[in-house]
């Protein structure tokens, strides 16, 4: 939505195969939608099963159990919860359409829920007038509408819930009055629908590039502030740090998730490239890639070991749970997670160079500022080029 000019933009790239994080959020999406549908399934039944390519690890399973004890929570045991069910908005534009992970009209308290289940651990995900969430709530209220008697005091409460996010709060949620939400759809949608059939739409770079396929090759994010970094830095030739001023070291160091992205993007759009074109770089090939060995049916490893004579203590590992995990288990339990605090300590890491923006407080050191005993040079030139 915030960038016009990406659907036409997009149609000259090579379908790209999703990524690992993809794939690993598609193994527990399919994990929690039978869970959902089967009200006797726990998600800890999946653990050790290999699910779209994925052993279902604790942790995965943990964030899975989190996402359908919520959705659970909501509908207590009532009827019409509907998962992964395709929505469409034909009305606002033919082709924006998508699969609702799970939704559920509470009639009696006029709301009408939908859940948008994240895997990621590393990208927080935002509720608040998120353009996905709320397309998909859209396309559910198109879906159940006739079966809303109070359309004017009905509420859609959007729901992210992101169990592996550990910097924030595992759920956000965001309410919208219904007449809100299709007022909406139906101009701010409507518009930057419309404004991407248009030609020459502009191609328009922010946030949004993030998860973006055309971020290798992108002109637009080329030109972005992040991408001075890399045009301006020559990484053959790099500067010595020392020889950096503290306005170029902060510039390169706002810049290194952006170059870090960039790169993993040019991979992942060569291997596309590679695999479905045959247009390999220069100086690669590609070859079978397997992953490490896994256990195909751990509870049939353990039994063929165990005839074997391999005693089961040996090759079983059992350990404590982190604090974090067991404080969610023990609550549970009616524990009060404080009197656990005498348990556990933070080992100290010594201090992070973060950005402004972090949440956590600034530590002062104490230590003053003197300048350096080497003065950066104001202009450095590598062939000929002027850096910085
Ligand atoms: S990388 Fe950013 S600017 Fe370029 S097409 Fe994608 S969203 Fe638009």
């Amino acid at each position: 939505m915030s960038c016009p000019g990406y659907v036409q933009y997009a149609r000259l790239f090579p379908k790209q195969e999703s990524g690992r994080a993809a794939d690993m959020g598609t193994a527990v999406h399919k994990v929690v939608e039978q869970c959902l549908r089967d009200p006797s399934l726990m998600a800890s039944s999946f653990e050790g099963h290999r699910v779209n390519g994925f052993v279902m690890d604790e942790e995965l399973i943990r964030a899975a159990t989190f996402y359908v004890n919520y959705v659970r929570g909501f509908v207590a045991g009532r009827e019409g919860l509907f998962v992964e069910e395709k929505v469409e908005l034909s009305w606002v534009h033919r082709d924006i359409w998508g699969t609702a992970d799970a939704f559920f009209y509470d009639q009696d308290h006029k709301v009408l829920h939908v859940f948008d289940y994240k895997n990621g651990s590393g990208v927080f995900v935002e509720a608040e007038w998120n353009p996905q969430l709320m397309i998909y709530a859209a396309g559910v209220v198109s879906r159940v509408y006739h079966k809303i008697a109070d359309v004017e005091n009905t509420t859609v409460s959007m729901h992210v819930i992101q169990p592996r996010y550990d910097f924030d709060e595992p759920v956000r949620r965001f309410d919208l009055s219904l007449g809100e939400l299709m007022l909406w759809a139906a101009t701010t949608l409507k518009t930057a629908a419309k404004n991407t059939e248009q030609e020459g739409a502009p191609l328009v770079a922010g946030e949004q590039c993030t998860f973006c396929e055309c971020i290798a090759l992108c002109p637009a994010y080329e030109k972005h502030d992040r991408s001075l970094v890399l045009r301006d830095f020559e990484p053959l030739h790099p500067v010595k740090p020392e020889d950096l001023s503290p306005e170029q070291i902060a510039y390169l160091l706002e810049g290194t998730a952006w170059i870090k992205r960039y790169c993993e993007a040019v991979a992942k759009f060569a291997h596309a490239q590679a695999t479905q074109k045959g247009i390999i770089p220069p100086r690669h090939k590609l070859v079978a890639s397997v992953g490490n060995r896994a256990w195909d049916d751990e509870t049939r490893a353990l039994s063929v070991l165990s005839s074997m004579g391999v005693p089961k203590e040996k090759v079983v590992e059992v350990s404590l749970r982190s604090p974090a995990q067991v404080e969610k288990i023990a609550v549970k339990y009616g524990v009060d997670k404080t009197a656990l605090s005498t348990l556990y300590s933070r080992p100290s890491r010594g201090l992070a160079l973060v950005r402004e923006t972090d949440k956590r407080p600034a530590i002062e050191t104490g230590v003053s500022f003197s300048e350096p005993t080497k003065q950066p040079q104001k202009q450095r030139r590598y062939h000929g080029k002027r850096i910085f």
